[in-house]
Order: C-alpha cells, then structure tokens, then sequence
C-alpha cells in the first residue's frame, strides 16, 4: 500500500481559504481530511490521488453550517402560512404534530431536508424535534454531518405520551448515538415556556454529563416574553441565565428579544447563537440583534428553521436576508457586510455548534465538507469579490458538486447514493393521508 497516496485531488479550482481567493488552486483530500491546499503549480509535486475531482470554472467553499432546523417538518411545508407564532403553533402545527408525527413520517420528512439541504451546499446540520432516533437515521442515510437534538416539552408530545418518560428516552437516545462519526447526539428543550426551571436543569446537566450540545429557543415573540415575565417576572434572556443552563456547550436559537443586559449575560455565558432571519421575518417574531451579538464575541451562525415555518432550507437565502434585514432595520447599508455573513454561514456555524476546531474553513487538518459552485453562470459573472457574489447573487441551485468527510454525495448536482425520487415519492404519499384525514384538526386544508 502506498502511503503516499491521497484519496481525492480538486484541481483548478478557485479555492476560499481563511487567506483569501487562491486561483488556479488544488486541494487534497487524505482519509476524509484537509491534507492539503495550495495552488497548482505546487500542486504537481504533491502524492499522486487515487481520484482526481476537475473543478474549473468553479469556487471551492467550505460545506455551509445550518445551526437550526427541525428537518422532518418538510412533510407539513405550506400548511398553514401568514399567522401569528401562537395562532400557527398552536392551533395548527400542535395539533397536526400530534395526530401525524410518527417514526415513519420523522424518517421521510428529515431524509427529504437532508437532500434539499445537501443540494444546496449545506453539509453540517443541527436539528431538533420529537423521534429524533428515527430523524437520525436519515441523516445517517444521506451522508450529512448532523447535531441531532431528542425535543424535550413538559406536556405529552408525539414521541412521549407521558414527560415523566422523557429523560429515559433522551438517554437511550445519547447511548445509540455517542460513537457515530458523523451524527452527533444532542437535547433540544423547546422553549422556557414549554420547559419548567427544574425540566431545563436536569437536561442540561446530563447534555454536560454526555458531553451533547444543549439546544433551545429563546426570546423569539413578544408571547414569549409576557408569558416568561407573567409566570416568572423575568424578561426570557434573565430567566434562562438564572436556570444555569447558558454555558459553553449551549446553542441559544432566535435571540431577538434581549436588552442590552441581557445580550451581556449572553456573551459572557460562552454559549452559541443561531439566526434565523427568515423564519423570524416570516412570523414577524422581531429583528434579532446580531450585530451587536458579533461585536461581543459571540459565535453566531444562521439557521432555516424548520421548512414549515420558513419555507425552504437554503443558507444562500439565509446569507441574502441576513445581509439585507439588518440593513434596512436599521437604516445602515454597512452592517452585516457580506464577508462577516459568509463567515456566519460556515465558520460561525461550526463556531456556534461548538465544532469550530473540525469544520468551518478550507485548511490544513480539518474535515473536507466541501462544496463546488458552479460560477459559469450568467448571474455570477464576472468575478470581483467572493463574498459578495455568495451573499447577493448566487443561490443554492448553483451548487455542482458536494462533499462530506472527503465522500462526494452530490455530483454534478445529482446523487451519488441517494434516490430522490423514491424520497419525493414517501412524503407525497404523508401528504395525502394529512390532507385525507385532517380537515376537521385544521382548518386551512
Ligand atoms: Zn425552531
């Protein structure tokens, strides 16, 4: 065996380093990790690959980072749309979570996202939501890198008829799940309006013990904050600094409705912040404040949200409404450059997950989840300015080829394992018995 030898050379490339553009560049791949970058005159010297991977004409990225999501809600997209984030949560997706989240429907519904999100150039994601072992399973198949959080509520969920079980469940989840290479297992506590005091404690006390990422939404409405201030007095940001639970290891999703106090506590708390620009525009949830959020150091990366709240589970609109939302709240055309949004898409994300030291970047040593977007594209020529042309111009259709731990999953944009069709077909079919057998629970079908 020749150990000299590398799995995988991208050749020709334009390559986005932590440095810069390196044109005319080529990247090694050995054993599913960055070997080695360079440009392509050096590159000639390099141990001869096994696979050689062409990539002119095209921008190498680092794979991009959804840090939210609750993937196996594609099965209910465009359900109910233009409500409120009550009236939509409870009298819509409470009630059809109920009657129709099952094992089967969490498989198709997060294994359909996982193909929309590897398709548009998304390699690592961080999910949350109820029969997260059967949601696991599908992230599996696909090939993605996933954080896969086991939801927690103090009332009866799909997957738990009685919360006194819930714990039992979320270990036997982290036991299957502690040694996967690429799925790591977490706990999702929805929301302190959903979790007791003493729910959020002991969860986060054994995500500590396993070493687990703790997830959990917080200040997304002005529901949320009456409610936290009526039940506990507290504004949301104070009440979950006095549970304990914002510590390194914990990923905070939304943060909109903070005072300046409270985004203190935050940053000094170590935790990671997931925005959600869409999800949180679409439900008029308010305007997160991220800019402040990065000049205190805190690790932010976007997120989609699920896709029945947002619709879609494209990071290149995420990175677009970022840009643009803070923008015109403000007034101020130069916040949230689109160099500081295509570093929340990548290194931010990985930064707010607490993988900061495996993904997020095209060096040296770290995992190649990588992806090639195609640039011979009338709306992406010419070339002055990578970042730019990410943020404002290129969407997730432009995404040619993609990689996980150095294995290529789509291709030329098709899958190299995956049956699409066969996926497509298993969510149509979960569409049908929810519209059949729905109309007296919803009321918009
Ligand atoms: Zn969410």
């Amino acid at each position: 065996m020749n150990h000299n030898l590398v799995d995988l050379l991208i050749h020709d490339a334009s390559v986005w380093t932590p440095g810069g553009l390196l044109v005319d560049g080529a990247v090694a791949v050995r054993r599913g990790i960055i070997d080695r970058v360079g440009l392509m005159r050096d590159a000639h010297h390099w141990p001869e690959p096994s696979r050689r991977l062409d990539a002119r004409g095209m921008l190498l990225l680092p794979g991009l980072v959804n840090t939210h999501t609750h993937a196996a809600m594609s099965v209910f997209r465009g359900l109910a749309d233009d409500l409120s984030l009550e009236e939509w949560l409870r009298k819509h997706i409470f009630p059809a979570e109920a009657r129709f989240v099952n094992v089967e429907t969490v498989y198709w519904g997060t294994l359909l996202s996982c193909v929309e999100m590897l398709r548009t150039g998304i390699t690592t994601v961080c999910d949350g939501y109820f029969f997260e072992d059967a949601a696991a399973e599908a992230a599996e198949r696909s090939g993605i890198r996933a954080v896969m959080g086991q939801g927690i509520i103090d009332f009866p969920s799909p997957d738990c008829s009685d919360p006194s079980r819930a714990p039992a469940i979320v270990r036997q989840f982290l036991d299957r799940w502690k040694d996967h290479p690429r799925v790591k297992p977490s706990i999702f506590c929805h929301a302190s309006y959903t979790c007791s005091p003493e729910t959020l404690k002991k969860s986060h006390a054994l995500a500590r013990e396993r070493n687990a990422l703790f997830q959990i939404h917080l200040a997304e409405g002005p529901g949320e904050v009456d409610q936290i201030r009526r039940q506990y007095g507290l504004t949301p940001g104070r009440h979950l600094h006095g549970t304990g639970v914002l510590e390194p290891g914990t990923l905070a999703v939304h943060c909109i409705h903070l005072d300046e106090e409270e985004l203190d506590l935050l940053a000094s708390s170590g935790a990671g912040v997931s925005h959600c620009p869409e999800s949180n525009m679409k439900l008029a949830s308010g305007v997160a404040p991220v800019p402040e959020l990065l000049r205190r150091g805190v690790p932010v990366g976007l997120g989609t949200d699920g896709p029945a709240s947002n619709n879609d589970q494209d990071l290149f609109g995420e990175m677009r409404s970022a840009a643009l939302l803070h923008k015109v709240h403000r007034m101020d055309p130069t916040v949230m450059s689109a160099p500081q949004v295509l570093d929340m898409a990548a290194m931010g994300g990985a930064r707010a997950l607490g993988l900061g030291d495996e993904i997020g970047a095209i060096e040296p040593g770290r995992r190649a989840d990588l992806v090639l977007v195609d640039m011979d594209r009338p709306h992406l020529t010419p070339l002055y300015h990578v970042p730019s042309q990410m943020v404002y111009a290129a969407s997730g259709a432009d995404v040619h080829t993609v990689m996980v731990d150095g294995e290529i999953l789509l291709e030329n944009r098709r899958f190299v394992h995956l049956d699409v069709d066969e996926i497509m077909e298993n969510v149509r079919k979960i569409k049908k018995s929810v519209k059949k057998s729905s109309s007296s629970v919803i009321g918009v079908l």
